[in-house]
């Protein structure tokens, strides 16, 4: 990573823009918060958004791109293994069981890095992101739990010169990594660690409480949700309570605008660069999913490893003809009475994929559409913004006519 330099890069001339103000990448920005930064100078060469570049980030941060040939890693990426797990002992308030808050904690009281990048929530709005560099575990536990909301992660890199930080593990979803990756050579650290979540069909605030307005019954005291792997939202209420929804009630047709255009043209599901990704949609009910991309990654494990019950991944059923009936049933915002959504829920909960294929269900679910949408919204984009592994996926289903 940079040494000092003697002359000033790029990034130390250049002004950030100030919030607000349009973004190069226009109705496809995803907020990452590069922009919002002096790194804004490279944004041509690290926006996910304006160019896909996969390939040479893989290299960058694994020595190596997936093996396209390989189903586990066209699916999933690059990766030295993989496993289902979740902390013995959890932490209350955590989105799952809480690993990747531990995980934080440990590398700072391990001494491993200065600072972890991570989101915390804004003092007045739980669901607002407000990234911190953190210095303390007590920081990091403060960001606990997803804000489901398109998050400035990057915006904080602002604050690296002089803080006395040479060595970062940062939290984020991947296009937050992709750009990150793009300018880690100019960032004035030692060590980086990346610690990767998957993401798919973000929202801004507003779109998250049409969300929130349409599949809850009390929509005001949600304090956390999740799509779990049981073809149901879980919502917790401020009370305690749960309230689930099968997926096949959401109200579609009012929900087709509510996910952030940067979501409906992204393909980075898994978070391609990171050094190490933690989950859900790979395991059984209940677990999470790791995927070690590399030596680094493992290098993180083993801060938290002694203390997870672990289990292997498993893969149970297929999901192709579901796939191929939601790319449909989807396109035409089909809106299923409820007590029909329960008799499919149920029967998909016992004979729906399960694990590694429930992963691979919504990857393909999420890819077609992804695909279909660039094709009717910025067909100028397809060839240079679905990479290779997407595009294979993608070509082994029917899509309607764009
Ligand atoms: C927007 C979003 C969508 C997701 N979608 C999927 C999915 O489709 N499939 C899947 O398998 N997993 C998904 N995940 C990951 C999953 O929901 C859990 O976050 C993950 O398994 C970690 O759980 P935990 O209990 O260890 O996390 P916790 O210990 O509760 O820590 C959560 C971490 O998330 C970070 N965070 C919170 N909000 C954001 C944000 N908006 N952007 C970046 N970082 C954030 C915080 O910094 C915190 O460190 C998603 C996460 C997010 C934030």
């Amino acid at each position: 990573m940079s040494a000092a330099p003697s002359q000033p890069l790029p990034h130390e001339r250049a002004r950030p823009l100030p919030p607000g103000s349009t973004y190069p990448a226009k109705d496809l920005c995803s907020q990452c918060g590069l922009c919002d930064s002096r790194w804004v100078a490279y944004v041509r060469s690290s926006c996910a958004f304006l160019e896909q570049r996969f390939e040479s980030m893989e290299h960058q941060a694994h020595g190596r791109t997936r093996n396209l040939d390989d189903e586990d890693e066209l699916y999933f990426g690059v990766q030295q293994r993989m496993l289902s797990a979740r902390l013995a002992a959890p932490i209350e308030g955590a989105q799952w069981s809480g690993i990747v808050s531990r995980l934080g904690v440990r590398a700072l009281e391990s001494d491993l890095v200065d600072a972890v990048l991570c989101v915390q929530q804004s003092p007045d709005d739980r669901f607002t992101p407000l990234p911190v560099l953190a210095r303390t575990p007590a920081e990091v536990l403060a960001a606990r739990v997803n804000k489901p909301t398109l998050s400035p992660n990057l915006r904080v890199l602002e604050q690296l010169p002089g803080s006395g930080i040479r060595r970062l593990l940062a939290i984020g979803v991947g296009c937050q990594v992709q750009a990150l990756r793009a300018v880690q050579a100019t960032l004035p650290l030692d060590e980086l660690y990346v610690l990767g979540l998957p993401c798919v069909d973000n929202v801004s605030r507003q779109g998250l409480q049409t969300f929130l307005n349409s599949a809850s019954r009390s929509p005001d005291t949600v304090v956390h949700y999740e799509f779990m792997q049981d073809f149901r939202i879980h919502f917790r209420h401020a009370d305690g309570s749960e309230e689930t929804v099968p997926f096949f009630g959401l109200d579609t047709p009012a929900l087709k605008d509510v996910f952030a255009p940067s979501c409906l043209s992204c393909f980075d599901y898994t978070n391609a660069g990171a050094d190490l990704v933690v989950g859900y949609m790979g395991a059984e009910f209940g677990h999470q999913w790791i995927t070690v991309r590399n030596p680094r990654g493992q290098r993180l494990l083993d801060l938290v490893e002694a203390e997870l019950d672990t289990a292997p991944v498993t893969s149970r059923g297929d999901r192709r003809a579901a796939v191929q009936q939601g790319i449909g049933a989807y396109d035409k915002a089909v809106k299923l009475p409820l007590w029909l959504a329960e008799v499919i829920g149920f029967f998909v909960q016992r004979f729906g994929p399960r694990g590694l294929e429930y992963g691979r269900f919504s990857i393909d679910s999420h890819f077609t559409r992804n695909a279909l949408w660039l094709q009717r919204h910025h067909p100028e984009l397809v060839e240079r913004h679905i990479p290779a592994f997407a595009r294979r996926i993608v070509d082994r289903y029917t899509l309607p006519t764009p």
